[in-house]
């Protein structure tokens, strides 16, 4: 995209000259593109639960209901009042990142421990899942910020969960080598249809196969994870059978110390 400058030249009335300044501004159309992309993608997105917050209200306001029939209406809203929250967390999360306002404060962290955490939480909430865990490193040492590598964890984790049938097994397993930690968060759920598998990490991105149609979500989940993988200049990659399972593979640099558990969350500068 052109921006073009005009300016005609003359002298006492007499045209002398034309003045032609050309100026590229694709990147700056194109964040105004993507700006307006975002902001209408943000509203449709908001508006469905929101919709259904307002219809649900109106009826418990206007209408005589029966209590067991309140009380679902009330659990429909408290879900809906939910999603929305989350809806904008993740918008949020994923804005922030874009706008390259997301400051990472790095520290010395174990991921073994963080992991571990992680899956406790997820217990904690679910017990309706077999999840399995297994380190092959004696400290999985990289500099990062703890707080949004646990958020990997958490949207990594939670997907397998969602996208397995209950009583389903899933595995982590931590190994690597001198100077890397790869992570893989196993499981035996849906699967990811092959020509899915390139546009998995996009925002708003959602594979549309029936068997997954009733499942909540905002197609951010992988978008988050992606940004701050990258922002810890790290990797990460997907292989998947339809019907069979998945799983994600995190890679980071390691970084080797002398001690391992002493320096963890000490600080890198
Ligand atoms: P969301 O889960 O909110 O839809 P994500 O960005 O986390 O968004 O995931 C994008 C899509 O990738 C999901 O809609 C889902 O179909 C697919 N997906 C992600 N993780 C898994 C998984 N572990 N198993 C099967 N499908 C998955």
């Amino acid at each position: 995209v052109i921006r073009v400058y005009c300016k005609i030249i003359k002298d006492c009335n007499e045209h002398i000259g034309t003045l032609l300044v050309h100026h590229d501004i694709t990147e700056e159309y194109e964040i105004a593109q993507m700006k307006s992309e975002f902001v209408s993608t943000v509203s449709h997105e908001l508006r469905t639960p929101l919709a259904s917050v307002l219809g649900f209200t109106e009826l418990l306001l206007t209408k005589e209901l029966k209590p067991e029939r309140k009380t679902k209406y009330l659990q429909t809203i408290y879900n809906e009042s939910k999603r929305l929250t989350a809806l904008i967390n993740d918008f949020l999360d994923i804005q922030r990142m874009e706008s390259g306002k997301q400051n990472y404060e790095k520290k010395y962290i174990d991921l073994s421990s963080i992991v571990q955490n992680v899956i406790e939480l997820q217990e904690i909430n679910s017990s309706l899942h077999k999840i399995t865990y297994s380190v092959e490193l004696d400290n999985a040492i990289i500099l990062g910020d703890r707080n949004k590598i646990e958020q990997v964890f958490i949207n990594l984790l939670s997907n397998a969960i969602k996208y397995s049938p209950k009583g389903g097994n899933i595995s982590i397993r931590i190994y690597g080598s001198k100077d890397q930690v790869i992570i893989d968060v196993k499981d035996e759920g849906l699967g990811i249809p092959e020509d899915a598998i390139p546009n998995l990490f996009q925002q708003f991105y959602r594979v549309d196969n029936s068997d997954r149609r009733r499942i909540g979500g905002t197609g951010l989940g992988l978008a988050i994870v992606q940004e701050i993988v990258k922002g810890h200049d790290g990797k990460i990659s997907v292989s998947s059978e339809y019907g069979k399972g998945s799983t994600f593979t995190t890679h980071f640099s390691r970084v080797t110390m002398s001690a391992n558990k002493e320096n963890e969350d000490r600080d890198a500068s």
